[in-house]
């Protein structure tokens, strides 16, 4: 199994974890992923998968917590790890056109060098706020996969502005004796400071049409076309397996451990006798 380099964390997550040494594995390269249910609530599924992809350095598996604790970028940048197929570093995506002349759908790929580049490895941001004539500084931490979990479950109680609040002042790292300005201007700056530091979750992509060379710069749910690759490369390891254990008599797992490439070449032979 080809394992690459796990992204890069802060060092004071590394710190409170004890500095683990990690790798990543592609998706659909272990037995336990066809187990992966998609429809599943996305941040446990989220967790799960990084979890079960992640190869630590002896047999032992990381705490749940650890991947929870990670910040949303960092689950996005794990996630594009795991959404790469071995022997390649970048994910497949199909896009419609953005000119309204034109809207033919074209495929774009995004490389794991681009994304990494994207992501920095702070985990808090310093924002200027103006308090009365005068200005003051505030920190705030960058969210992370615990958070979304929590704001899930309060969310279904509250107003879409409550939760906002609840979610700046959750992110605040307070200073004795400061107090966060809640006031719409001040509300919309965090919001746009967090948005811009966070670029994985708030994903924008420059890109150009090869029909009619039009450049656009579409918002994409990169989290969203994460799962939906990682459930199409389930749903291909599943037809493979069900085409060479019916040819061939293999066991699951033995096919699953077969390179994608020569898994290919075996089924092109299959093809071929059908039609000799
Ligand atoms: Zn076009």
């Amino acid at each position: 199994m080809i394992c690459r380099p796990f992204p890069k964390l802060p060092q004071s997550f590394l710190k409170k974890y004890g500095n683990p040494i990690l790798k990543i594995r592609s998706f659909g390269t272990s037995k336990q992923d066809l187990d992966v249910d998609f429809p599943e609530s996305r941040p446990v599924m989220i967790t799960e998968v990084i979890r079960a992809c992640t190869v630590t350095g002896n047999s032992d598996k990381l705490d749940s917590e650890f991947f929870w604790d990670m910040s949303l970028g960092k689950r996005i940048e794990c996630l594009f790890n795991i959404a790469t197929e071995e022997n390649s570093n970048e994910v497949p995506f199909e896009l419609r056109c953005g000119n309204p002349n034109c809207e033919k759908p074209m495929d774009v790929t995004i490389t794991s060098y681009e994304i990494a580049k994207m992501q920095s490895n702070i985990d808090q941001i310093e924002i200027t706020l103006p308090i009365g004539n005068s200005t003051d500084n505030y920190f705030f931490r960058l969210p992370t996969g615990s958070d979304q979990r929590k704001w899930m479950k309060e969310s279904a109680s509250s107003s879409d502005g409550e939760i906002e609040k609840a979610i700046i002042k959750s992110l605040w790292v307070q200073k004795p004796g400061q107090e966060l300005p809640l006031d719409e201007l001040s509300i919309h700056k965090i919001g746009e400071e967090l948005k811009s530091h966070d670029p994985l979750v708030d994903f924008k992509l420059t890109t150009f049409c090869p029909y009619c060379n039009f450049e656009f710069c579409p918002k994409l749910n990169l989290e969203k076309l994460l799962i939906n690759q990682l459930s199409d490369i389930k749903d291909n390891l599943i037809s493979h397996v069900h085409q060479l254990a019916r040819v061939y008599h293999w066991r699951e797992d033995w096919i699953v451990k077969i390179p994608k490439a020569r898994r290919q070449e075996y089924l092109s032979l299959i093809q071929r006798a059908a039609y000799a």
